[in-house]
């Protein structure tokens, strides 16, 4: 199942979208000499026939609920669980919704050695992960499935994001390569998670 293929873009307020040559200013956005600026924080919306951008305001208040798309950032992790804080729900495509709280996601369910701690993920990754269940509030996750995974990583050694080449996660400053369970367009995501609060 892949529900949510498109890449998603966050504007926060004041962020150039565009020229006013590209995209016409549409909802939430203002011209500035030129350029189209966004006036909130929010998913941005491209319209390629119109040629209209604008952004979309992100809900607030929620909870996750089983088979929620969640975003968020890995800050524990041993060989059996990692703990990833939310910075968002995804529940249609496009439209994000802010969150903020703790996930656990299991790992090395699959018995295969390789599938445990830190062959999957690092502290500091930015995951796209699913909501199986909630247990005693808490949400359980998995990055089970193509789509899932990290999105964004840094090298181990120098800090620099790395890259995909050939399959394999590189980083181009110092060379060296690294396992992850990367998602489906791993590197796609990438203004998601820098900005976002924690
Ligand atoms: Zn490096």
């Amino acid at each position: 199942m892949r529900t949510n293929t498109k890449k998603i873009e966050i504007a926060t307020p004041g962020q150039e979208l565009s020229t006013t040559e590209e995209y016409v200013p549409g909802k939430n956005t203002l011209e500035e000499d030129g350029k189209v600026i966004a006036t909130i924080s929010g998913t941005v919306q491209r319209d390629e026939k119109d040629l209209i951008v604008s952004v979309r305001k992100m809900k607030t208040k929620v909870v996750p609920k089983p088979g929620d798309i969640v975003y968020g950032q890995v800050v524990k992790l041993d060989q059996r669980f990692a703990i990833v804080s939310i910075g968002a729900i995804c529940r249609k495509d496009d439209e994000l919704i802010y969150y903020h709280g703790e996930s656990n996601l299991r790992l090395g369910d699959s018995g295969n050695r390789r599938d445990i701690g830190r062959n999957l993920l690092r502290i500091g990754d930015l995951v796209r992960a699913r909501v199986v269940k909630i247990f005693r509030g808490t949400p359980d996750i998995s990055i089970t499935g193509k789509h899932y995974g990290v999105l964004k990583t840094l090298c181990d050694r120098c800090r620099n994001p790395m890259i995909l080449k050939n399959g394999t996660l590189y980083c181009d400053n110092c060379e060296m390569t690294d396992l992850r369970k990367i998602a489906d367009d791993y590197g796609e995501v990438l203004t998601f998670g820098d900005g976002y609060e924690r």
